[in-house]
């Protein structure tokens, strides 16, 4: 059996060769035609003619060298595979077939991947269950006609009436809910805000509950809450532990923010609710019941999803489009049932309470009438330092009045409650950073009680009010709307699919503009986000091997847990929904940015500490020095807002360690930059790989002769390291790229270095085109964007074109700022002063268009590799409008397709939602997040952008995808932010282009496998690290910690070392985070790239190689409830869709 492998293995790296091979010798043939597309004309060259084709012959012969080393380099590799399936031990376990399946797939093209059709058709019957009334948000969306007639004192509403005895045989219930919205920076820094308000309110809290224990307080941000626990002292903290205890005191949520729910990524959304829970679980011993979310700009169905798992029953949400508030209260859905697209029953449905009115504070909770509500928020008692817009200020409620104002009070909430369907009310009682001076605990506590005194002291009002949290309010609402406890279900209250984008609170204020605010953070967390993920994983593997190794007590193993406990933290402060949507005060975006920055450097210090470890050889010889680490990044980001720079790695010998953060086996392109273009590139074993080298352009058309770009094809196995040699050669040992220089009507003179070939032809009008293995695309030679792609299998060609527009924002008064997108009318084209300077790269790794604008930098590259990376188009756009005026720049894509106005995008890069281009609705209300990727297709093809940063996307027209890059807007938009967004950086954005062939279509649609894994190549890149030459000596070997690959729709989200229970060190266990995504069948696999199969959700548990699995624990999300009665599971199995956590014992 082994030995067939072998045979097999070896088979197909031979047919990898001699597909290389080919496509090697067409690739430089196509590139010597296009390059000298005059040649036929003979400008330049006439003369040359024999020089041409001694060249040509060089050039060949070149080649057949570049081949050698290439043969000799897979015939490397497949030893090495073959070595590794040797060496792992026990049979192949099914549900991991990947590495046994993998030379078979290989050696009998074409390359068909394995894939079930039940584990892709999970979706394709969606049913309405239960008989009962589901809504899908997207009807729902075509049925309003989204005006905005005025309500009356309900703005936004209407008229409620009732008649006096509707309650007399079932008395209202009203709970009032306190609570304080700490935003972890807004106006003020996080620090800031906690030394000004919320330690105060804190303090106030312990005392001002404990006076009656009629009062109730909610808390939902831990990030204060942990900080503010830090500084008091054993008393104080059992004081607030029998406040919870007594239910007067509850943590709704329990994350470390409210986070965002349009840019976070379901990564970050998951670490900070981890980071918050563990942390109560620690220290307080509680766990939330209940999602609390006021102030996040729309509502995803990502954030309900992660909430149920973590355990969570119940939910209430605040900021949602009026006209949608409006239609749900006169439909009486306000409270629903929301469920997850794709599930079938009701396992992800979880009960939720949507608020009805235009905002979170006192006059728009307690009833339909602000004018009125506003009178029973006492903090604007007259006298104080806030009153009552409405200019009716409150009373201090005595015995005069108590029953005109208990009255009143009870009118408005009888009429809010004629928007719900049972007799229980909710009526929040809060606002931003309230409850900061002891005397606000008095006015409203006091005045209140003594309202509800009254109220329940007149049986003929049939009223019972009282203070309440908000589970307490939900536990008198199930009962009230006949849930069943068992199955979860209610007659009277309906089921809701879908999501709440794109925000309106008003007019045509659209709440898209802050999907794109302050990109380059947006950016920076995506980067923080990869690189935590990839530390923690490394660290965890560490950790175990360490252990097992009994040498504990040399690795860094508490200073590391600190910096990855730090990293997480501020990971999650930034999901908070001032942070990552670019919507705080410019500094308190510098302390943001700090904060990531840091972060970014201390989980990069754990990646390096962590893989010194693993890939010495010789454990024995394992010394920590933090002075003197063995490995070092190859990038360095100067500053917090600034880009980060390649290091110019000085050869004589240097060692390279690549680490693949995937769960896949991965053959990844890696550029490092070298100070000589004669390099020998070697594998740990000693033997040659091709690598390409290319000039490091300081400026457009100046190269840099002191540093170089050197690219090859690393392999790393899944969440494994690999070792390769550099060293400096006498001869030219790497293959040089060949450049083409083109800019209209003007002579170009460019300074190369040596040995690159620059041509700057004459006759600049033809396209220019760049291909690999598997695409071919054309660009302008006027601009040098995207004309047409086509994809060589198949032959199929479609018109993609690539451009940049402008918006500018409206002339009215309200304009767009941080979080308003209010443009000036459609966007109009981007007219460069200039022609621009158009650089075509051709070389065996990577070819690639680069042209240079005066706001973008513009990159199209296709990567020759014949897996994942060569099937889409690379974008990467640097982007710089510090120079303008309340513009904002697009990138375009204009295809062939026939989309119609049907477009999908993704939410949280956990699910896709459906979205319709409404003509109904103006431009910026066609505006969605994207996280992770936005798609349009026609019956046969999709078309895909897959981005590796939030932005703002639209599908204006059929064929149409376009993204905003950047906003730089001289104003406020009148949301309390008090400035425009001026702080404008050079920013990167990186995308991929994927076009694909489809068979059917389905209601509801899915990404295919293949663009699942160019996502996670995009945002999990390979990192390089770089042997210090201090340690030149070690021996080192490469990882491969996995027995073998996961299937290819599983996900590992995480595998993140929990605390120990005592001290801030890591504990002997570690989070297993697994998702299974949801993918689509109507896509071919058929040879794309994939190496792995699908295994109907199933995972052995033993998953690594060196390491064992003591247990499997089921946990819920967040590790706060053990599932299955807490035994260790056998195996280990997901549903379509499904995260799952398990607490996993590895030694
Ligand atoms: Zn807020």
């Amino acid at each position: 059996m082994k030995l067939s492998r072998q045979f097999t293995l070896f088979g197909s790296a031979i047919f990898c060769v001699v597909v290389f091979s080919l496509y090697l010798m067409l690739d430089h043939l196509q590139l010597d035609r296009t390059k000298n597309p005059s040649s036929g004309a003979g400008k330049l060259f006439h003369s040359g003619q024999l020089t041409i084709l001694q060249e040509k012959i060089d050039h060949l012969e070149r080649l057949l060298a570049e081949n050698n080393e290439i043969i000799s380099n897979i015939r490397d590799s497949v030893l090495d595979l073959s070595e590794s399936v040797k060496d792992s031990k026990g049979s192949p376990e099914v549900g991991n077939q990947s590495r046994v399946g993998y030379p078979e797939l290989l050696a009998s093209p074409p390359l068909v991947i394995p894939i079930q059709q039940e584990d892709c058709h999970f979706a394709d019957n969606f049913s309405v269950t239960n008989g009962l009334l589901l809504l899908q948000m997207l009807d729902v969306y075509d049925l309003l006609s989204f005006d905005n007639p005025d309500g009356g004192v309900w703005k936004q509403g209407f008229d409620i009436s009732y008649n006096e005895n509707e309650w007399d045989t079932e008395p209202l219930q009203v709970f009032v809910v306190p609570h304080s919205h700490n935003d972890p920076g807004w106006l003020k820094t996080f620090d800031d805000y906690y030394r000004d308000q919320t330690q105060h309110i804190l303090n106030n809290m312990v005392v001002k509950l404990h006076e009656d224990e009629r009062r109730r307080m909610l808390w939902s941000e831990i990030s204060y809450f942990s900080k503010w626990w830090d500084s008091i002292d054993s008393q104080k903290r059992d004081a607030v532990k029998s406040l919870i205890e007594r239910g007067q005191l509850e943590i709704a949520t329990g994350g470390w923010v409210m986070p965002d729910e349009a840019n976070t990524h379901y990564f970050a959304m998951i670490d900070q609710l981890l980071e918050g829970h563990q942390w109560l679980e620690r220290n307080v011993g509680v766990k939330p019941k209940t999602g609390w979310a006021v102030d996040p700009f729309g509502h995803s169905p990502t954030m309900t999803y992660l909430l149920k798992q973590a355990g969570m029953s119940n939910m209430l949400i605040q900021r949602v489009h009026y006209s949608v508030k409006k239609h749900f209260a006169i439909q009486k859905t306000l409270e629903f049932f929301w469920r997850q697209t794709w599930d079938q029953d009701t396992t992800t449905d979880i009960l939720c309470h949507m608020m009805p009115f235009y905002s979170y504070d006192v006059p728009h909770t307690c009833g339909p009438d602000p004018k009125i509500c506003c009178q029973f928020d006492f903090k604007r008692l007259p006298g104080g330092r806030i009153s009552c817009p409405w200019r009716v200020p409150p009373q201090t409620i005595n015995d005069g009045n108590v029953k005109e104002r208990a009255l009143m009070l009870l009118d408005q909430y009888r009429k809010k409650s004629k928007l719900f369907r049972t007799h229980v009310v909710l009526a929040p009682l809060g606002d931003d950073f309230r409850y900061n001076e002891a005397s606000e605990w008095d006015q409203q506590f006091q005045n209140y009680q003594k309202l509800f005194d009254y109220m329940n002291s007149h049986p003929e009002l049939h009223v019972k009010a009282q203070f309440g949290t908000i589970s307490d309010y939900f536990s008198a609402l199930r009962p009230a709307a006949a849930v069943d406890p068992v199955s979860n279900t209610s007659p009277l209250l309906p089921v809701v699919s879908g999501d709440f984008f794109t925000y309106a609170d008003r007019d045509d204020h659209y709440w898209s503009g802050y999907f794109t605010s302050r990109p380059f953070y947006k950016r920076l967390d995506r980067v923080l986000e990869s690189h935590l993920r990839a530390a923690e994983i490394l660290f965890s593997l560490a950790l175990a091997s360490v252990q097992k190794a009994n040498k504990w007590n040399d690795f860094p193993s508490l200073e590391n847990y600190k910096l990855l406990t730090e990293a997480r933290r501020n990971l999650g402060l930034f999901q908070h929904h001032d942070a990552i949507t670019g919507t705080g005060k410019d500094w308190v975006v510098v302390d943001y940015g700090t904060r990531l920055f840091h972060s970014i450097l201390n989980v990069k210090r754990v990646m390096a500490n962590s893989a010194h470890w693993l890939v010495l050889k010789d454990k024995g010889a394992y010394i920590h020095s933090s002075s003197m680490p063995l490995l070092q990044m190859d990038d360095v980001q100067p500053a917090q807002d600034a880009l980060p720079r390649k290091m110019v790695l000085k050869l004589s010998t240097r060692s390279l360690v690549i680490y693949n953060p995937t769960e896949q086996d991965r053959w990844s392109v890696v550029t490092v930059y070298v100070n000589t273009p004669r390099v020998r590139l070697q594998t740990a074993s000693g033997h040659a790989v091709t690598a390409q080298v290319s000039a490091v352009w300081e400026e457009t058309t100046r190269a840099s002769r002191e540093a170089f770009q050197l690219s090859f094809v690393a392999q790393v196995p899944a969440l494994g390291l690999t070792v390769y040699r550099l060293t400096e050669a006498v001869e030219l040992r790497t293959v040089p790229v060949d450049y083409t220089f083109l800019k209209q009507h003007e002579e170009l003179s460019v300074d190369s270095a040596e040995p690159f070939r620059v041509d700057i032809p004459q006759d600049d009008s033809l396209p220019i085109s760049i291909e690999n293995p598997l695409i071919k695309i054309w660009c302008s030679a006027t601009t040098g964007l995207m004309e047409v792609i086509k994809y060589k299998e198949g032959g199929v060609e479609h018109k993609v074109e690539v451009g940049f527009v402008w918006y500018g924002t409206t002339s009215n008064r309200d304009k767009s700022g941080a979080y308003l997108f209010l443009p000036d009318g459609e966007a109009k084209a981007y007219t460069p002063n200039h022609a621009p300077v158009i650089r075509v790269t051709k070389g065996v790794v990577f070819s690639e268009v680069t042209t240079t604008y005066q706001h973008v930098t513009h990159t199209l590259r296709l990567y020759n590799v014949q897996g994942i990376e060569g099937q889409s188009v690379e974008i990467s756009n640097t982007v710089d409008i510090r120079g303008e005026f309340n513009r904002e720049i697009a990138m375009r894509i204009t295809s062939d397709l026939n989309s119609s106005d049907r477009f999908f995008t993704d939410l949280n890069g956990f699910q896709i939602q459906p979205r319709r281009t409404m003509a109904k609705l103006p431009l910026q209300a066609n505006f969605y997040p994207m996280t992770t990727m936005a798609y349009i297709q026609e019956s046969g093809v999709r078309l895909t952008l897959l981005t590796a940063q939030s932005l703002g996307v639209s599908s204006l027209k059929s064929g149409q995808l376009e993204v905003i890059m950047d906003r730089r807007l001289m104003q406020d938009d009148n949301r309390g932010l008090g400035q425009g967004v001026q702080d404008n950086k050079i920013t990167a954005n990186l995308f991929r282009l994927l076009l694909e062939k489809r068979s059917e279509t389905f209601k509801w649609s899915y990404p295919s496998l293949l663009s699942h894994i160019t996502s996670m190549y995009l945002n999990h890149p390979v990192i390089p690290m770089v042997v210090s030459p201090n340690y030149d000596s070690l021996t080192f070997a490469p990882l491969s910690p996995l027995r073998a690959a996961l299937p290819c729709d599983v996900h590992l989200v995480n595998l993140r070392t929990i605390q120990a229970k005592e001290g801030a060190g890591p504990s002997h266990e570690v989070a297993l985070i697994l998702h299974r995504r949801g993918f689509d069948c109507e896509f071919s696999n058929r040879n794309m790239g994939l190496l792995c199969s699908t295994t109907q959700g199933k995972v052995s548990q033993h998953l690594f190689s060196e390491l064992s699995v003591q247990s499997v624990t089921p946990a819920s999300l967040s590790l706060m409830h053990t599932l299955d009665g807490g035994r260790s599971q056998e195996e280990i199995q997901l549903k379509p869709m499904e995260i799952r956590t398990y607490r996993v014992q590895l030694r």
